[in-house]
């Protein structure tokens, strides 16, 4: 894996329209996914704490879910198959099937007992009417409206068959997948272990929290909003804190990283021409392409190995981490987690209300907000001043509107692609 990595970059000049100034987004993401080799170790957990963790063994159903055929209504239950019923059917009830209660008379033609939801069918039953299309006169029941045979029953294996694959390695566990094993009787699963991600900020300029701001810094946000991102992720997080441009000091850094961790990130230092010790660091310890993306904000980034770990220079401006995060970490971050194909952030089209002010040549990642027209559909209008150090704009938005590279400026009214942020940022 690092040969070859080592060989595309010995070789990225000579390959077919790859310029790593003027590199397309979707070029750099499909550059990183082929050296992304997920975690293999596991470990097996109680399945209220697998939430967010990736599955690592397939899980195959030993029991029909629901086990026995029974009633989706409160109603009463009988056999439709072999009789005609109409509105003048007259039936006796004979008892009452409480929901995990069993019922042991078989119920004959002519007969019917009262079910409620849940409720196991009793023999010789094979239909149930809800409550509310009967009438009760004494024991006997009418019905109000002609039942369809087998209606408002829930046959066994319906949701789940014995023997039947149910969900498999690869897959994140969501809250519906606890409930999903908990109806089979599973109690623990085994999952990937957590991925190990290390992180330090760049630069003279700043400050940490509980320091007192000197004159030409600014705090330290960059290790706060990855903390953030990859909190959600599920990540085991290890924060190296701010590094100022020491060379040697960031050279220590970066190697206790690599040491430590599966992945690392740092931000800041990695612009491309810029007299910056990262680079030269990365290039001794390391094998990482610089790239200049078409995009905005986000236009350098780094992406390589230093020894093991997965290596990523996102860009020091604030906004540009979070769409650079977003665009090429996240999806591959889930990868290297052990998730099958992970679904990237969901794209759709909307109107936007105001105009859009876009150079073509690039993409460009503008903070818009999402929201409910008056009309009652759903629209999209920018936040406001889109300068990648504007990170109340991230603080605002809901989604990116994505603007292709052909994209020019926009009239208000215009369709655009919004990425779906709510939730994730
Ligand atoms: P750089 O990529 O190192 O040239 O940084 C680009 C811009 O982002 C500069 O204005 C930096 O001050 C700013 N910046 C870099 N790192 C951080 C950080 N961790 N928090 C806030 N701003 C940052
Ligand atoms: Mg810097």
């Amino acid at each position: 894996m690092a040969h070859s990595l080592s060989q595309l970059i010995s070789n990225a000049s000579r390959m077919d329209d790859y310029d790593p100034d003027a590199m397309p987004v979707e070029k750099a993401r499909l550059f990183i996914k082929q050296f992304l080799n997920p975690v293999d170790e596991t470990e097996v957990l109680p399945i209220r704490e697998s939430i967010g963790r990736i599955l690592a063994s397939n899980i195959l159903s030993s029991i029909n879910v629901p086990n026995y055929d029974n009633s989706a209504m409160d109603g009463y239950a009988f056999n439709a198959a072999d009789i005609n019923i109409n509105q003048t059917t007259k039936l006796i009830i004979i008892g009452t099937v409480l929901a995990g209660k069993t019922f042991d008379k078989k119920v004959a033609l002519g007969q019917c007992v009262r079910i409620m939801t849940g409720g196991m069918m009793p023999e010789g039953t094979d239909t149930v009417v809800m409550q509310e299309r009967i009438k009760v006169d004494g024991d006997y029941i009418t019905f109000t409206e002609t039942p369809k045979p087998k209606m408002n029953v829930r046959y066994a294996g319906e949701d789940l068959q014995v023997g039947q694959s149910v969900l498999t390695t690869g897959h994140l566990m969501q809250a519906a997948d606890l409930g999903l094993t908990a109806s089979l009787g599973i109690s623990e699963i085994k999952v990937y272990r957590r991925l190990k991600v290390a992180f330090f900020s760049t630069g003279d300029e700043l400050a940490s929290l509980g320091e007192n701001l000197k004159i030409g810094q600014v705090y330290d946000s960059n290790r706060y909003t990855l903390y953030g991102m990859l909190s959600r992720l599920g990540i085991e997080i290890i924060d190296m804190g701010a590094i100022s441009d020491d060379p040697e000091l960031l050279e220590c850094t970066l190697l206790s990283a690599a040491k430590q961790a599966d992945v690392v990130i740092t931000s800041g230092g990695v612009s491309v021409g810029e007299a910056d010790y990262m680079k030269l660091l990365l290039a001794k310890h390391g094998q990482v392409m610089f790239w200049k993306i078409s995009m905005k904000p986000g236009r350098p980034l780094a992406y390589g190995k230093v020894d093991n770990a997965h290596y990523f220079g996102l860009p020091g401006n604030p906004v540009a981490v979070m769409v650079t995060f977003y665009q090429f970490v996240r999806e591959a971050l889930l990868v290297l987690m052990g998730q099958t194909n992970p679904a990237p952030l969901p794209i759709f089209n909307v109107i936007c209300t105001e105009n859009i002010r876009k150079q073509t040549g690039r993409t460009e990642f503008q903070r818009g907000i999402l929201f409910s027209d008056t009309d009652g559909t759903w629209k999209v209008k920018p936040t406001g001043a889109q300068g990648s150090a504007i990170l109340s704009s991230m603080s605002l938005a809901n989604c990116f509107i994505v603007l292709d590279e052909a994209v020019g400026n926009l009239d208000a009214g215009s369709l655009v692609a919004v990425q779906v942020l709510h939730g994730m940022v």
